[in-house]
């Protein structure tokens, strides 16, 4: 038989789907994959229950329902102050890992050259190789994560199409500073290339951290593709609705691989999600409120089981340090042992790099209820004999 693809063929099982199926294979809490395991807000849900009996069932407009666009343009405003015309600057996709894939397979041309930050989300280098873009990378290191200005700049050239920033960053939990950006948005606007900033963690920024997209900053109106996904905006990652926002000259393109690659994502949820779109600033600033004190609650009863933890500006993740433990093995094998013998399941970091040099640190995901963080610290006690 002929071999499938090359590119892909080449890649792994991802390390959600691999750490999940151990999780559950040996009954361990997962604190691996990101996802949390409440329902989410209860009206959102309501409505998407609403819309489902109440006939909202065919297939929409390529570039989603208009109610959920214009949510899209309203929230911008709401929270960046971001103009935006939802009837041409607007798409609504199958997730935030559909909108990446559309926004790479529609910018990228066969040669060009794309800079990727490590330690870097699983989808990003799969879709630039298999688009024929050739990733240009740029380390940021733990446990500071500092971002090497020289050397992102320094991997800039006139071949390169386009950056993709990660804000706030998975799985580092770094959150860019405007000043960071600034220098990014100087970096293309030299080069003449575009941005892609995934944000899906954007209401996930905490204690004095804000939030800055890219695209609002001077010079990138124009250039920049802003990723949203209401999965992380409602707790609710299963839902797969993800938005784009970008100048129409910039959407065109990333609408043809669209099109044909999902053309639409259904509509209950997109209308659901237009409500939720719409609830006060009270709920945001509850979401916001309610992880980081889960992160503060998983922090603490990591830290007293012996891991060393990494400041978390974001996201849903921790990194950890695991060497205080006396453990000397990769992460790799250090995630799977935590698995299988403490029952609790991590992530380890080297999945998000290319080579296998950062080895020392595990993943933990806090957006759990307290009741599994609990249990989950409880194992890790026993286990580590700090009970
Ligand atoms: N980008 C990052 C950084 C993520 O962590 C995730 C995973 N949730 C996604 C994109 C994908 O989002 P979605 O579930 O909406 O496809
Ligand atoms: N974003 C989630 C994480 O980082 C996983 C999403 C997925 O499994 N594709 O854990």
């Amino acid at each position: 038989m002929k071999a499938g693809n090359s590119v892909l063929s080449g890649f792994g099982t991802t390390i959600f789907e691999v750490m999940s199926r151990l999780a559950q294979e040996h009954d361990a809490v997962n604190l691996g994959q990101g996802f949390p395991d409440g329902n989410g807000p209860e009206d959102v849900v309501e409505a998407g229950v609403d819309y489902l009996r109440n006939g909202v069932n065919q297939y929409p407009s390529m570039f989603g329902i208009p109610d959920l666009r214009r949510a899209v343009a309203e929230h911008a405003q709401r929270f960046y102050g971001l103009e935006i015309d939802w009837q041409t600057e607007t798409m609504v996709t199958s997730g935030g890992t559909e909108a990446l894939g559309s926004a790479l397979l529609g910018l990228i041309e066969p040669g060009d050259e794309v800079i990727l930050i490590e330690p870097l989300y699983d989808s990003y280098l799969p879709i630039v190789e298999r688009g024929g873009g050739i990733a240009k990378f740029v380390r940021l290191e733990p446990p500071g994560w500092e971002l090497p200005r020289d050397q992102l700049a320094a991997a800039f050239s006139d071949r390169t199409k386009l950056i993709l920033v990660n804000t706030p960053m998975n799985p580092c939990a770094k959150v860019f500073s405007r000043d960071e950006l600034e220098f990014i948005a100087g970096l293309c606007i030299k080069h003449d290339c575009f941005a892609v900033c995934d944000e899906v963690y954007e209401h996930l920024a905490f204690d004095d951290a804000p939030h800055v997209p890219l695209i609002t900053l001077p010079g990138m109106r124009e250039r920049t593709v802003r990723i949203q996904s209401a999965g992380k905006i409602f707790s609710l990652t299963g839902w797969k609705i993800g938005m784009i926002t970008a100048a129409p000259a910039v959407l065109t393109p990333i609408a043809k691989a669209h099109q044909y690659l999902t053309f639409t994502t259904p509509p209950n949820l997109q209308a659901a999600v237009a409500y939720g779109l719409g609830k006060d600033d009270a709920y945001f600033e509850g979401l916001r409120r309610d992880m980081q004190s889960r992160r503060d609650h998983l922090a603490s009863g990591l830290a007293a089981v012996g891991f060393e933890i990494i400041p978390c500006q974001g996201t849903y993740f921790i990194t950890t340090d695991f060497r205080p433990l006396g453990y000397n093995g990769s992460d790799a094998k250090f995630c799977k042992y935590l698995t299988t013998e403490a029952g609790v399941a991590a992530v380890p970091v080297s999945a998000f790099y290319t080579s296998d040099d950062v080895r020392h640190f595990a993943r933990f995901s806090f957006c759990k209820k307290a009741e599994t963080i609990d249990e989950a610290i409880r194992r890790l006690k026993r286990h580590f004999g700090r009970a």
